[in-house]
């Protein structure tokens, strides 16, 4: 039996895996890709980091490109390889696990093909689970092209005609800017009020004030956190305003209903779309676990990654202390806090018992 498994071999689970060597600890990481970088190659192809080369560091390997320069998606992939590479991370590929429960003192994961064993398990499946598109997308007809954010690569993949991007985050801005740039009309479903930071005030990038005036290390727990972490996030990099006004652009507020070729918005309806891009989020899977309490939001119950069950773990949650949490640079905290919890709770029961309170203080 392993005393380790680490599920997902993302950037939360390769930091575990540097602190797990570091603890000389024996351990496996199981991911249901095929290759290091997976869910990055997966996102459309035009992406750039919105962070640049100094804040995406791993723990013990800094990104390889100059400071300041935002690499690409292929060179995230890269440099996730490299690092598995250069600290001989095992992983196992190929290793969808679909139940996970606490038996005895052991953990019992469960794949289609395999069960494995181990006494400690850190859940490090990402941030993104299921992609959510509003149920009435059913309705519409089979004659529009529909892809969520998480399918679309490119506007190859669209066929002529008219195009709905349906959402405000930074996923929905960067792929209406890259469409707007085709020759088409282009509706934009969202709201038209979004906060956009640029990427540079006065010659530093935006992570650098933000570092500065310390809204990176506010912890979720702390009044201000709390307030940040419920509150929307702003666009990064997208000058949104000056997007929203280009002549092919049209905003049609809230996407609202469908029927066939029929779309409904909070201004107007329109039935001349013929491509639907949806970046309209992701819920959470956690379903599979038992045992775990989950929150309000579906997300499990934790303090700092340390949940209620003995020896169960989770990391790269959104905001699971701040909001580097589910950031290259930002989860290497996250992941030494849970190494130190480790060692310290089997010297020290009074420390565990206070980490257990607080979550669900
Ligand atoms: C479009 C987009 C742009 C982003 N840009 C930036 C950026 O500029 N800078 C930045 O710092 N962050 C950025 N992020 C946020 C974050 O860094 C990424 O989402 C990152 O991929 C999260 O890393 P992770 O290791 O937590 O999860 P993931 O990279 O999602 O890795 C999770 C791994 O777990 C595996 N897995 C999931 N479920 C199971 C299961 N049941 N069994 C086995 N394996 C499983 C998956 O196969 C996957 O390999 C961006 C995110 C998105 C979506």
């Amino acid at each position: 039996m392993t005393d380790f498994i680490i599920i997902g071999a993302g950037q939360a689970g390769l930091s575990m895996a540097y602190q797990l060597t570091k603890l000389k600890k024996d351990f496996l990481i199981l991911d249901a890709n095929s290759e290091t970088g997976a869910p990055w190659l997966k996102r459309w192809d035009s992406l750039k980091l919105f962070t640049p080369t100094e804040f995406n560091h791993l723990p013990g390997m800094d990104f390889p490109t100059k400071k300041g320069y935002y690499p690409d998606k292929y060179e995230v992939a890269a440099y996730l390889k490299s690092y598995v590479t250069k600290f001989k991370i095992p992983i196992t590929f190929n290793q969808k696990i679909k139940g996970l429960k606490k038996e005895d003192d052991h953990f019992v994961l469960k794949s289609e093909s395999e069960t494995f064993k181990a006494k400690n398990v850190v859940v490090a499946t990402g941030p993104f689970h299921k992609p959510f598109t509003p149920p009435f997308h059913s309705k519409i007809s089979k004659d529009i092209i529909q892809i969520h954010s998480e399918h679309y690569k490119n506007p190859d993949q669209l066929q002529k005609g008219d195009t709905l991007v349906v959402g405000a985050g930074d996923s929905g801005v960067q792929i209406l800017n890259e469409i707007s740039n085709t020759d088409r009309n282009v509706y934009f479903s969202g709201d038209t009020n979004i906060t956009s930071i640029p990427q540079e005030i006065l010659g530093k990038t935006i992570w650098w004030w933000f570092k500065k005036i310390g809204f990176l290390s506010v912890s979720k727990f702390s009044y201000i956190g709390k307030k940040l972490s419920k509150g929307g996030q702003p666009v990064i990099g997208t000058d949104v305003k000056s997007l929203l006004k280009k002549d092919n652009v049209i905003c049609v507020g809230r996407t609202l209903d469908a029927n066939e070729t029929e779309l409904y918005f909070e201004e107007g309806h329109y039935q001349n779309i013929k491509n639907i891009v949806w970046a309209t989020g992701f819920k959470p899977n956690f379903e599979w676990i038992e045992g775990v309490t989950l929150n309000d939001y579906k997300y499990p119950k934790n303090y700092r990654g340390v949940s209620a069950v003995e020896g169960l773990y989770f990391l790269g949650l959104p905001w699971l202390f701040t909001r580097g949490s589910a950031t290259l640079g930002g989860v290497k905290k996250d992941a030494k806090f849970l190494s130190d919890y480790i060692e310290k709770s089997k010297e020290e029961p009074a420390y565990s018992n206070m980490v257990l309170k607080k979550q669900f203080a």
